[in-house]
């Protein structure tokens, strides 16, 4: 894959993302890494109408190796993703629902079996001033072991082995965080056991779960 192709397909997320209303106005910001490269959104980029030349290509370090505008201000925060994790995107959302989660609770709890994908409870990250290193290093922290997590009183991250893994994890996150809050409207929600939680996924792995099965493919149960 060129940087090109890189710079169409990070546009395109973070257009469709806009679309969802996960990214709002210039809020937000989009990244996927192809080897030592990383084609991420520009700052101040309204992001609904993300075009190839408003994402630019840096060094794994930061240093701009394609494009005419400056990356955006969360840059940190991404690179930081790709020097200790094996992500291959990383999605940063204000979106509605995870950011007013995020202004309340300490963790958003497994009440839904689909919030296993994300590796269970989405931890929230201390409050930390946009574009610090002390944010970028409470966001690491929470995504131990998990595929999202939330920033508290400020929005959403999620990660992926793919820019569409990533997409789709904000977009689960962004449905969780909103199922949350109705939930909630009418009681206290239920939780998922953790023994619950481990018989989701042992048979989401026999049964193959989330994946297109054609009808003449055996089934192991
Ligand atoms: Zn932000």
């Amino acid at each position: 894959m060129s940087h090109e192709r890189l710079r169409d397909d990070v546009a395109a997320a973070a257009r469709g993302l806009a679309h969802e209303g996960l990214l709002v106005g210039t809020a937000g910001n989009v990244s996927a890494r192809l080897d030592d490269l990383v084609a991420v959104t520009a700052s101040g980029v309204v992001l609904a109408g993300c075009r190839p030349e408003d994402v630019t290509v840096v060094s794994l370090a930061g240093a701009v190796v394609e494009g005419e505008l400056r990356p955006t201000s969360e840059l940190s925060l991404h690179l930081g993703l790709y020097a200790d994790t094996p992500a291959a995107a990383v999605v940063h959302t204000h979106a509605p629902y995870s950011t007013a989660l995020a202004c309340v609770l300490d963790e958003l709890p497994v009440v839904h079996y689909q919030q296993l994908l994300l590796g269970g409870a989405v931890r929230v990250a201390p409050y930390a001033r946009f574009g610090t290193p002390e944010l970028a290093a409470a966001v690491r922290t929470a995504l131990d072991g998990r595929q999202a997590a939330l920033l508290a009183n400020h929005g959403s991250v999620a990660v992926g082995g793919s820019l569409d893994a990533a997409v789709d994890n904000a977009l689960l996150l962004e449905w969780l965080a909103a199922l949350h809050h109705r939930a909630s409207a009418l009681g206290a929600p239920r939780l998922l056991t953790q023994e619950e939680q481990d018989d989701v996924i042992r048979a989401a792995i026999s049964t193959g779960y989330g994946t297109v099965q054609r009808l003449d493919t055996e089934e192991d149960e």
